[in-house]
């Protein structure tokens, strides 16, 4: 589809510059703008804080500030165990099902949790399973949040109910290896608020005389524990939302852009399925006059208008009697010839080219808005002009 379209481009810029500005100190000077406009109540004008405000609501996004409780530099690193991981990547070590129980029950004076995250497109669920007292808690949380946020989540649940209950030793197994080397490096890029949530509890259960260590484990490789803890994750994807967590900027980014992605997708569609000159008509209607000629002017303004002697619009009027192309049967419509039709493919590529060359994209919703005077406009007239369809608009 080539470039994403400058208004697509400058609206995911703007949502970012505003997910940056809403995760700084609120004395940031530039806040100020972000605040609704008193304008919005009387006119029409537009502040850049209530069109963005307008944008993230419709995507529910609450950016986060982590603000610490306990200074961070005595938090305490917690103990990670990923011997597993390393056995994994050695030959000599068989790695199946019995050797990893095998060594999992070194711990056997320990009390074994499993927490496990799943996601299916936007739902995710997370879960904790302690086998040994049959407990399974299983959440789904906020949509479109990333996996890793889901695992840091459940582990973090697992923490939440060993502060509760207190038992002396606890081992929390998780299959995601980036949750557990965040928290051993004690550092998350993407999610600092739920890393920092997890050294804060466990800071008070290290308090409390209680010890607390993970330990990575394989997913899917018939270990009991995460095995349930996996099917009841995946079981949480299909519950209610019941427990809602704020997305992190990074994760906001990402959404951003995904939705902006969908919004260009939606776009290119809708011009393919030709309502694209309503929304000219509507936009252009202001627009300064003046071109080179008279005729090409015309052209154009037929053009945005959607009044043109092709067969689609002779047959609107009873002066064709099918109103299809004569080249492929289909229906003859400004769209056809200019995005569709076989006949004016060889021209079709020219135009595309041609637009490339001074960074255009091939949208015509976009280059029919543009000034008569544009080169965009004229590379449009071209194809016209050498396709002989000039004469029949
Ligand atoms: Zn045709």
């Amino acid at each position: 589809m080539g470039e994403m379209p400058l208004a697509i481009r400058r609206e995911q810029l703007a949502i970012n510059y505003w997910i940056n500005l809403k995760g700084n100190n609120p004395e940031h000077p530039t806040l100020d703008i972000l605040k609704p406009s008193w304008e919005k109540e009387k006119k029409e004008t537009r502040s850049f804080g209530w069109i963005i405000d307008q944008k993230t609501k419709e995507m529910q996004i609450s950016p986060v500030v982590p603000l610490p409780t306990i200074p961070p530099w005595i938090l305490p690193n917690a103990t990670v165990d990923l011997t597993l991981m390393d056995k994994k990547k050695d030959r000599r070590f068989i790695f199946n099902s019995y050797t990893v129980q095998d060594y999992i029950n070194n711990y056997y004076n320990y009390i074994q949790i499993y927490t496990d995250a799943s996601r299916t497109s936007e739902k995710v669920g997370v879960s904790y399973v302690i086998p040994e007292f049959n407990i399974e808690v299983r959440k789904r949380i906020t949509n479109e949040v990333s996996v890793y946020t889901g695992e840091m989540l459940a582990v973090l649940l697992a923490v939440q109910w060993v502060e509760e209950t207190r038992p002396l030793k606890t081992i929390i197994c998780s299959d995601s290896s980036s949750t557990l080397i965040s928290l051993q490096n004690s550092h998350s890029d993407s999610r600092p608020d739920i890393l920092l949530e997890l050294q804060q509890t466990l800071f008070r259960i290290q308090m409390m005389g209680l010890t607390v260590i993970f330990l990575w484990t394989p997913a899917h490789i018939g270990i009991r524990g995460n095995e349930a803890a996996d099917r009841a994750a995946k079981a949480a994807t299909k519950d209610q939302i019941n427990f809602t967590i704020s997305i992190s900027k990074s994760e906001v980014r990402t959404i951003v852009k995904q939705k902006l992605k969908g919004k260009w997708q939606k776009q290119w569609e809708e011009e393919h399925k030709g309502r694209w000159y309503y929304r000219i008509q509507r936009q252009v209607g202001e627009m300064r006059r003046g071109g080179r000629n008279r005729r090409e002017e015309r052209l154009i303004t037929r053009l945005r208008f959607g009044h043109t002697s092709l067969n689609n619009t002779l047959h609107n009027i009873q002066k064709h009697d099918t109103g299809q192309c004569e080249h492929c049967g289909q229906e003859e419509t400004i769209e056809h010839v200019i995005l569709v039709c076989q006949k004016y493919e060889h021209h079709r590529r020219r135009m595309i080219e041609q637009l490339g060359k001074i960074k255009e994209t091939f949208s015509i919703i976009n280059i029919l808005q543009k000034e008569i005077t544009s080169k965009s406009i004229r590379i449009i007239i071209h194809f016209f002009r050498n396709t002989k369809l000039e004469k029949r608009i």
